[in-house]
C-alpha cells in the first residue's frame, strides 16, 4: 500500500537523491554554481487592488499590497524573501508569474520584459518560470493521477507524448524521490512530504531557470521540511535552477538562501547576503523575527522575544515609517517620515536597510530594548 510509504521510506530510497547530510547554503556549497548573470531583474514593483463598495461598485481605496519593491536574483542562485502573513510576498511571486496583473514596475527575466509580453508569449516563457505552492493538498487535482499531474504540461506546450512522456515523468518522479510505479496513483494516496515531491516534479517538467517557491515546507513537520529542502537545494547544483523562496520565518531561509530580502507591509526593509543579515541585521522587524526562532539546542536555548501586535492593513498603512506602531524604538521622526532602504555604515557591500535607526543598530538592540520595556 502506498500510505504505508512514508517520507522517511522515500528519503532512504533516494539516497541518491537526498543526502542525508544537513542542509548546506546552496549558492557557497558548490563555487561552480551559478554566474553573476542576473536571471530576474524587479525594479519598483507595485501591485494594487481596489477596494469597491456600494451598489455601483465605486473605488474607495486601495490595498498596496506590494509597494515598490525592488531585487535581482542571479543564475543558480536563490533569493529568500520572508516577512509575516500579510506582508505582500506572495503576491511579490504570484505577480512575476502575471497570475497576478501589477500597477506598475519592471521584471526583467532573462533579459525579456515580462510585463510587455501578450497572453502568448507569457504563456510559453512560463516554461522557463514555474511556481510550488505551499499547499501540497490543495495545489493537485484530486481528480489527476500523479502521472498525468506531472505530464500534463508536457502535453500542453507539445513536448511529449504517449511513451515518451512516460518516459519522462518516470524519470521526473524517480528525480523527486517518489517510484515510476506512483503515476496511476492518486494525490490522496500520498502523504504531505510526498505530495510536495510532486508539486516539485511538475515543476520540473519543463525545465525552467527561475522557480518560484511559494512556502514550499511551511506546511510540512519539521523532520520533512530538511527533506525537501535538500532535494531542492540538490535540484538547483544539478539542474542550474535559480529560486526565489518565500518563507515567513528566517529560519528556514537561512541555510538555503545565497540572499535575503525581509519584507514588512509591501515593502523591502531590509535586504542582504544571507550570511550578512543573519550577523549583522540593521532593522529592528528584522532582528524581531531572528529574536522569535527557537533554539534547538538546549544549551543554548534563549527567552524567545515576540513581536507585538499585527501587521496592520494595507488599505490604511501607518504614516512614515510602517512599522513604527510596533517598533520599540519608534521616535517621532518614524511618524512622520518615510525611511529609504540605503547602505549604511558599518554594513557589507549591498546591504540596505529602511530605517532611521539603522545606524544605532546592534546585533541585540531589538532584543535589549524589548527587555528593558518589560521591566
Ligand atoms: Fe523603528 Fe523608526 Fe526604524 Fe521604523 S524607522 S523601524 S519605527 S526605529
Amino acid at each position: 500500500m502506498i500510505d504505508a510509504m512514508t517520507d522517511a521510506s522515500i528519503a532512504s530510497m533516494s539516497q541518491a537523491v537526498v543526502p542525508p547530510a544537513v542542509v548546506g547554503r546552496a549558492g557557497s556549497a558548490d563555487a561552480s554554481v551559478g554566474t553573476d548573470d542576473v536571471i530576474l531583474d524587479v525594479r519598483d514593483l507595485k501591485t494594487h487592488f481596489p477596494v469597491r463598495r456600494g451598489v455601483f461598485s465605486r473605488v474607495e481605496g486601495w490595498v498596496k499590497a506590494v509597494d515598490g519593491v525592488s531585487f535581482s536574483i542571479r543564475r543558480g542562485r536563490t533569493l529568500g524573501l520572508v516577512g509575516e502573513s500579510g506582508c505582500g510576498k506572495t503576491t511579490v511571486g504570484r505577480t512575476i508569474l502575471r497570475l497576478i496583473e501589477p500597477t506598475a514596475g519592471s521584471v526583467q527575466f532573462a533579459g525579456i520584459d515580462l510585463l510587455a509580453q501578450g497572453r502568448r508569449q507569457m504563456r510559453s516563457l512560463r516554461r522557463r518560470i514555474q511556481i510550488i505552492f505551499q499547499d501540497p493538498v490543495g495545489s493537485l487535482n484530486p481528480r489527476m493521477t500523479v502521472g498525468s499531474i506531472v505530464g500534463e504540461a508536457l502535453g500542453v506546450h507539445k513536448i511529449a507524448y504517449g511513451a515518451e512522456r512516460r518516459r519522462r515523468v518516470a524519470e521526473l518522479l524517480t528525480r523527486c524521490g517518489l517510484s515510476p510505479s506512483h503515476m496511476g496513483r492518486y494525490p490522496h494516496e500520498f502523504s504531505g512530504g510526498q505530495r510536495q515531491r510532486i508539486g516539485i516534479a511538475r515543476a520540473l517538467a519543463l525545465n525552467p531557470d527561475l522557480i518560484v517557491c511559494d512556502e514550499p515546507v511551511s506546511a510540512l513537520d519539521v523532520s520533512i521540511q530538511s527533506q525537501i529542502l535538500n532535494l531542492l537545494r540538490d535540484l538547483q547544483r544539478e539542474m542550474g535552477l535559480s529560486y526565489l523562496f518565500i518563507a515567513h520565518n528566517l529560519a528556514v531561509v537561512e541555510h538555503f538562501s545565497d540572499d535575503v530580502a525581509v519584507m514588512y507591509l509591501g515593502r523591502i526593509v531590509e535586504k542582504a547576503a544571507a550570511e550578512e543579515i543573519y550577523k549583522n541585521p540593521k532593522h529592528p522587524y528584522t532582528q524581531a523575527l531572528l529574536a522569535a526562532i527557537p533554539e534547538p539546542d538546549p544549551s543554548r536555548r534563549k527567552a524567545l522575544v515576540t513581536l507585538k501586535g499585527e501587521v496592520p492593513s494595507p488599505i490604511n498603512p501607518p504614516k512614515g515609517c510602517h512599522f513604527h506602531p510596533r517598533c520599540p524604538l519608534a521616535i517621532e521622526r518614524c511618524r512622520q517620515e518615510v525611511p529609504t532602504l540605503i547602505e549604511r555604515a558599518g554594513c557589507a557591500a549591498g546591504h540596505v536597510s529602511a530605517c532611521h535607526r539603522s545606524d544605532e543598530m546592534r546585533p541585540s538592540t531589538f532584543v535589549e530594548w524589548v527587555g528593558n520595556a518589560g521591566k
